[in-house]
């Protein structure tokens, strides 16, 4: 059996990346080893810049139910000090709440409507390379079997198999100097405020859901994701190792999170027969893969980055990693990727997941106990008066300081190798917006004023990038070529000098060779 696209790991990111493929026109097999999706819960949600780039898949709105574009939250944390977002007059911290499990399957149900094949009970053993194509061992509930494919995607999660394989290294540290501990529980009144999702511990005070509490023997954190029904976690400095286990008992929890906030919080096992999913996790780690690319072979999502989930910061990176690599492999696929495109996924994305990991430390640095980390957290707080810090902090968490090489020789516009914000439009065929014209995964060449000439010069790309003529109260620039993945490939404004020159000589970087 040969294919193009073998995708190994069916959670968020090879799922999302089975879609992007698919798309694009290539019909991807993704394996996953496990015959049913885990009942253990993950992820509460999606942080950052990804909640618009869903959007511009027009996935948002099966996402979050709402038919209307997303808006960033007005406050948020960092380290557990608050983030007061509403002086900034725009920002990218936008917040999904979804459980991955939903996620997953809103997914998978989209990557089979394009096309794709999901294997499931389909585990990848082996990996080997040759120049032109990658061989794949399979075992699956049939027995063992060969696969050959154009191109392999490893993202089967930390633990990588793939990764492993090809020899691909993982540096970094493992703090051992914590544990946490999580659990999905009941908590009774009147400890649970009824109607608030408030907690209100006797003796101790009040807490808030979906917000870090640090106190001097840890952290303490909380959600309520259906009636009733609350996730809690808490993390302690540890004074000595401890080992990783899923089958914690209760009183476990119950006793480190009376340490950590000095009070008791009453909890039972969930009453509606939801799994208590309660787990110790020992250590953190914080790694890197040290390339993304090796060969015909790709990691993407937990695969190539791992690190503390404070923030939750995981999906934002992953699956933004997955965006930035669909298209770039369909385009290899389809036959028209230049040269050194599919290298520009490490040299964009890697930089992005060392700055992940760097703020993610950080967080867990200020969440640290000790009088030396209280006087860090009180000048921290002092900078967070700053509006400019507070951009800063939240352009780092939402994923949107990025602004990608444009690989042009002179000097690029503002906007090239940004992300392209979602502006409002009139075309001849009514209003739309940027989001909605990203929806079929192509380039699109926008010409917000009449420049026919620039329109005339991507002709010969017709096949591949969509050109449009819209008007908007707030351009960006004159024009804009925009990449699938809502970055900013090149824009020019009435001042730029040949501008069709610069508009081919991108073009053909980003978009091959004329047709
Ligand atoms: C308790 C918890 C809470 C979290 N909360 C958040 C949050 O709120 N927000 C957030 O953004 N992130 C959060 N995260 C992180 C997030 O869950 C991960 O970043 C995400 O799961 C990574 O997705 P992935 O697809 O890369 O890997 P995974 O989800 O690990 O999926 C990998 C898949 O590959 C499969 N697989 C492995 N090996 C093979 C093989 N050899 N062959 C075939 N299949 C294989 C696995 O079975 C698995 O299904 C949380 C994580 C945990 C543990």
């Amino acid at each position: 059996m040969t294919t193009d696209v073998v995708i190994a790991g069916g959670g968020p990111n090879g799922l999302l990346l089975a879609c992007e493929l698919a798309l694009a026109g290539v019909r991807p097999v993704v394996l996953e080893r496990l015959p049913e999706r885990p009942t253990a819960p993950k992820a509460n949600g999606l942080v950052g810049r990804v909640v618009q780039a869903l959007d511009y898949r027009g996935l948002y709105e099966r996402f979050s139910g709402s038919n209307r574009p997303p808006v960033p939250v007005p406050g948020f944390q960092f380290g557990a000090l608050p983030l007061d977002l509403s002086a900034l007059d725009s920002n990218a911290l936008y917040a999904l709440p979804i459980p991955q499990r939903r996620t997953e399957e809103l997914l998978e149900e989209h990557a089979r409507e394009l096309g794709a094949q999901i294997r499931r009970g389909h585990e990848l053993t082996a990996v080997r390379q040759a120049a032109d194509l990658v061989t794949i061992d399979v075992q699956s509930p049939h027995g063992h079997y060969e696969l050959a494919a154009k191109f392999l995607v490893g993202a089967d999660g930390a633990h990588s198999i793939v990764r492993k394989q090809c020899g691909i290294g993982f540096p970094g540290v493992t703090d051992h100097s914590f544990v946490g501990r999580s659990g999905q529980v009941t908590i009774h009144p009147p400890v649970a405020v009824l109607g608030t999702g408030e907690l209100q511990v006797p003796g101790v005070g009040r807490f808030r859901p979906a917000t870090f509490t640090r106190t001097e023997k840890g952290m303490f954190s909380y959600g309520m994701f259906q009636p009733g029904l609350y996730r809690v976690a808490v993390y302690e400095w540890a004074p000595s190792p401890l080992e990783d286990s899923t089958v914690m008992p209760l009183d476990e929890l119950r006793s480190a999170v009376r340490r950590v906030i000095g009070g008791d919080v009453p909890m039972s096992e969930p009453t509606g027969g939801e799994p208590p999913a309660l787990r110790r996790s020992a250590g953190a780690n914080s790694r890197q893969a040290d390339r993304y690319r090796h060969g015909r072979v790709f990691l993407a999502g937990d695969a190539a980055h791992v690190h503390s989930g404070v923030g939750g910061p995981g999906l934002n990176l992953g699956m933004q990693d997955v965006l930035n690599l669909g298209w770039k492999l369909a385009a290899a696929v389809n036959g028209w990727a230049p040269q050194g495109l599919l290298d520009t996924y490490q040299s964009e994305r890697h930089p992005v997941g060392q700055r992940v990991i760097m703020h993610t430390r950080a967080q867990t640095a200020l969440l640290s106990p000790g009088a030396n980390i209280t006087a860090l957290r009180e000048l921290f707080t002092e900078l967070l008066r700053e509006p400019s810090t507070v951009r800063h902090i939240s352009d780092l968490m939402a994923g949107a300081d990025i602004r990608y090489d444009t690989l042009t020789a002179g000097p690029a516009h503002a906007m090239a190798g940004r992300w392209m914000p979602d502006v409002a439009l009139r075309t001849g065929s009514g209003s739309t917006r940027t989001a909605e014209l990203l929806r079929p995964g192509r380039p699109v060449l926008l010409a917000l004023t009449d420049r026919a000439g620039l329109a005339d010069a991507a002709k010969e790309w017709s096949d591949r990038v969509d050109v449009i003529t819209a008007a908007t109260a707030e351009p960006p620039a004159d024009v804009v070529l925009i990449r699938p993945d809502g970055y900013v490939a090149w824009a020019t404004d009435t001042d730029t000098p040949s501008p069709a020159d610069g508009l081919r000589h991108t073009l053909q970087t980003w978009f091959g060779d004329p047709a």
